[in-house]
C-alpha cells in the first residue's frame, strides 16, 4: 500500500506489515524519506490556510460523509485490522463501527465550536469596553498513533483536528499503518483538501521525531507509551501537547457487589485484544469475604474464552501483536510467580498467542502489579478495608481510569473522590469508554483531553476581542 502525502499516493523503500498470528506478510508500506516528510510539512502550512477559511458546515460535511464511506468499506476495514492487529473479527468490526460513530460526534462537534463574552463592567474602569473571545484552528497538528487501535484512535486526532479547521499529518504505528491509509483515501474521497491531510509511514524515532521537532507544527497530539511520550515532550520545543499514555489499571470489588457483574466485566475488561488496551483491567482487588467466590467464577468464565486463529468468528482472543512481545508477557507472568503469585488459570504461550491468565495474591512490587503489561492477565488480590484497596489502587505511578463496583453508595462516593484517575467507573468494567467522554490521565498517564470536544478544545487557539466603545 501506499502513503499518502498532501494527499497524492506515494511509495518508497518498503516496510512489511505483519500478521501477528501466524508472521506472514501482509502487505508493505513505504518508508518515508527525508524529501516526502517536508513535502507532508510545506503542503500542510498551505493546507492550514485552506482549513482556515473552509467554514463549519463544509467541515462538518466532510466528517459525515467519511462516516458514511467508513461504513460502506465495513467488512474490508475489518479484514485489514484483522491482519495487521490480530484482533478478533468482532473485535475488528466494533472497532470499523466505533470509528464511523467517531466521525459522525467531530461532523456534530464541527458546528459547535464558539467562544463567550466577556463581562468587562465587573471590572472598574473598563466598563466602556466590550469583548469576547472565540475559538480559531491551531494550524498544523501531527498525529502519532500506536499499534493496539489504529483506526478509532487516528479518528480521536483526525476527526476533532478536521472539526477545528487545521490540516493534519497522521503518522502511524508501524505494525499497524493499513487501516489507517486506507481511512486518508477515504477522507479525501469526502472532499478533504488534499494539501491539508498526509498519513505518512515509516519509523517513529526517525519520522515521528522529525514531525514532532518541526517548528511549523503546532500540536502533536500522542497515543503511546509512556517513554515515547517523554522523549516527545522532550524534543518537541514550544508546542501544544497532547498525551496519552498507559496505564495498569485497577478495579476494586466490595463485599456488597454484584460479583456476577464483577466477574464479566474483569473477563471483558481484562482480555479483550488480549489485554492490549491503554485501558485493561490489570489488578482486581477484591474484598476478602467473597474472595474465593469471585476467583472460582473468573477463573470458569476466563477458561471459556476460546483463543485462537483472529480470521476465524467464532474466536474470543487472537494473539499479542509480535514475538517480542509475547516473550516479555509470559516473563513478567513467571517472575510473579517466582514470587509467590498463584497461578489460578492460563500462564502457556506458543508463539504469539499466550493462554488467558488469572494469578492471585500477588506480590507487591512484581511486573504486573507495577507496570503496563499490555497482556492477557489479571493479579487478583484481597483487601480488608476500602482504605486499603483505594490506598492500593492509587500505589502507582499511573491514572487514567479506575472502576469500583459496590452497592453502597458512601463506598462509591468514597471511591470517586479518592481514586486518582482521569476517570473512575462505578459498577462497570474500568475498559468502559464512551468517546464523547473527556479521556486522559493523570500523573504519568499523560498530558491533556480527548474525547470529541475535548479534544477540539486542545487543539485550538483563543483569541480574545476587545473593543473600546468610547462611552
Ligand atoms: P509506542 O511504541 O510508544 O508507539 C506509539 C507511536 O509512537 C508509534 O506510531 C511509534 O512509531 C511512534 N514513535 C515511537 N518512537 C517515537 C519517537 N521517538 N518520536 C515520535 N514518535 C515515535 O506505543 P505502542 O507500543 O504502539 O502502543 C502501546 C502503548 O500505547 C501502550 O503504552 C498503551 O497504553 C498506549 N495507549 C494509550 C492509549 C490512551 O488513550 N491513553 C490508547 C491506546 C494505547 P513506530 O510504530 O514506528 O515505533
Amino acid at each position: 500500500m501506499k502513503m499518502l502525502v498532501a494527499g497524492e499516493k506515494v511509495g518508497g523503500k518498503e516496510l512489511p506489515v505483519v500478521f501477528p498470528y501466524d508472521g506472514s506478510v501482509v502487505d508493505v508500506v513505504p518508508d518515508a524519506s527525508d524529501e516526502d516528510i517536508e513535502r507532508a510539512l510545506s503542503k500542510a502550512v498551505e493546507g492550514a490556510t485552506v482549513m482556515k477559511k473552509t467554514p463549519s458546515w463544509k467541515r462538518a460535511e466532510i466528517l459525515e460523509k467519511t462516516a458514511k464511506l467508513i461504513m460502506s468499506n465495513l467488512e474490508k476495514l475489518t479484514d485489514l485490522l484483522v491482519l495487521e492487529v490480530g484482533k478478533t473479527k468482532r473485535e475488528a468490526r466494533s472497532e470499523v463501527i466505533r470509528t464511523a460513530e467517531l466521525f459522525k460526534m467531530c461532523a456534530e462537534e464541527a458546528r459547535r465550536i464558539h467562544g463567550e463574552t466577556l463581562p468587562f463592567d465587573s471590572l472598574k474602569g473598563s466598563e466602556s469596553k466590550r469583548g469576547y473571545f472565540v475559538r480559531e484552528p491551531a494550524g498544523v497538528v501531527v498525529a502519532i498513533t500506536p499499534f493496539n487501535v489504529p483506526l478509532a484512535l487516528c479518528a480521536h486526532k483526525v476527526g476533532p483536528a478536521i472539526a477545528a479547521g487545521n490540516a493534519v499529518i497522521v503518522k502511524p504505528a508501524t505494525k499497524t499503518p493499513l487501516s489507517t491509509i486506507v481511512l486518508g483515501e477515504l477522507l479525501l474521497e469526502a472532499g478533504m483538501p488534499p494539501e491539508a491531510l498526509s498519513v505518512i509511514t515509516g519509523s517513529g524515532s526517525r519520522v515521528g521525531m522529525k514531525l514532532v521537532k518541526d517548528p511549523r507544527v503546532r500540536v502533536v497530539s500522542f497515543t503511546g507509551s509512556v517513554s515515547t511520550g517523554e522523549t516527545i515532550a522532550k524534543e518537541a520545543g514550544l508546542k501544544k501537547l497532547c498525551m496519552e499514555l498507559g496505564s495498569n489499571t485497577p478495579m476494586i470489588v466490595c463485599e456488597s457487589a454484584d460479583i456476577t457483574k464483577a466477574v464479566k466485566a474483569t473477563v471483558s475488561g481484562g482480555f479483550s485484544i488480549a489485554g492490549q488496551v491503554c485501558i485493561s483491567v490489570q489488578r482486581v482487588y477484591v474484598h476478602k469475604k467473597i474472595f474465593d467466590e469471585f476467583l472460582s467464577m473468573l477463573k470458569i468464565s476466563v477458561e471459556s474464552l476460546k483463543v485462537g486463529d483472529p480470521r476465524d468468528e467464532s474466536t474470543d482472543m487472537g494473539p499479542v501483536i509480535d514475538e517480542a512481545n509475547a516473550g516479555r508477557i509470559e516473563e513478567w507472568l513467571n517472575e510473579a510467580v517466582r514470587k509467590g503469585a498463584k497461578l489460578v488459570t492460563g500462564g502457556e504461550r506458543t508463539g504469539t498467542l499466550i493462554q488467558p491468565t488469572v494469578l492471585a495474591q500477588v506480590p507487591k512490587g512484581t511486573f504486573i502489579m507495577t507496570e503496563e503489561l499490555f497482556g492477557p492477565a489479571v493479579a487478583v488480590n484481597e483487601f480488608e478495608s476500602l482504605e486499603e484497596a483505594i490506598h492500593e489502587a492509587n500505589s502507582t505511578k499511573y491514572g487514567l481510569q479506575a472502576a469500583i463496583f459496590t452497592n453502597n453508595l458512601q463506598e462509591a462516593f468514597k471511591a470517586i473522590e479518592e481514586l486518582q484517575f482521569g476517570g473512575v467507573i462505578v459498577n462497570e468494567t474500568a475498559r468502559y469508554r464512551a468517546d464523547f467522554m473527556p479521556y486522559g490521565g493523570y500523573k504519568m498517564s499523560g498530558l491533556g483531553r480527548e474525547g470529541v470536544r475535548f479534544a477540539i478544545e486542545e487543539m485550538t487557539e483563543i483569541k480574545c476581542i476587545v473593543v473600546e466603545t468610547g462611552k
